[in-house]
């Protein structure tokens, strides 16, 4: 959904004709779409720096396209350190679109450093599960 840019982001909403708030609720300070929350929000760079830093890939964070040219072009094969990358993003986007929605709907808010805490505890449960197959 997030690739194909299917997700009902405010500016997709209000290209339909609605009228929403099209502000950023993660930093409060952009246009919601696609592009935004997931690669130029300040807030969504910061956590996905620090999944980058994580998984050993020392550079900064990229724009949307630019990261999935890049994610497809370097997560090849079947290592494990692939593997776990892989899920860092699949975990990083569904974490950011979740804390998107507890914001938009639930009035709950999570700092940078407890949502990369939950991503990593996902990730460890994944790769536990992985384990035992
Ligand atoms: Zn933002």
């Amino acid at each position: 959904m997030a690739i194909l840019d299917r997700l009902p982001t405010t500016d997709r909403l209000q290209r339909m004709g609605l009228s929403v708030d099209g502000s950023c609720c993660l930093c409060a300070d952009g246009q919601e779409s696609r592009d935004h929350i997931f690669s130029a929000c300040p807030y969504s760079k910061l956590v996905w720096q620090a999944m980058l830093d994580h998984c050993g890939f020392h550079r900064a964070s990229l724009e949307w396209e630019a990261e999935l040219a890049w994610l497809s072009a370097n997560l090849r094969g079947k290592k494990m350190r692939v593997i776990v990358c892989k899920i860092f993003w699949c975990s990083f986007v569904y974490h950011i679109w979740e804390e998107r929605n507890y914001r938009r709907f639930r009035d709950k808010k999570r700092d940078c450093n407890t949502l990369i805490h939950s991503i990593k505890e996902t990730v460890n449960i994944r790769i536990q599960s992985i384990g035992h197959l």
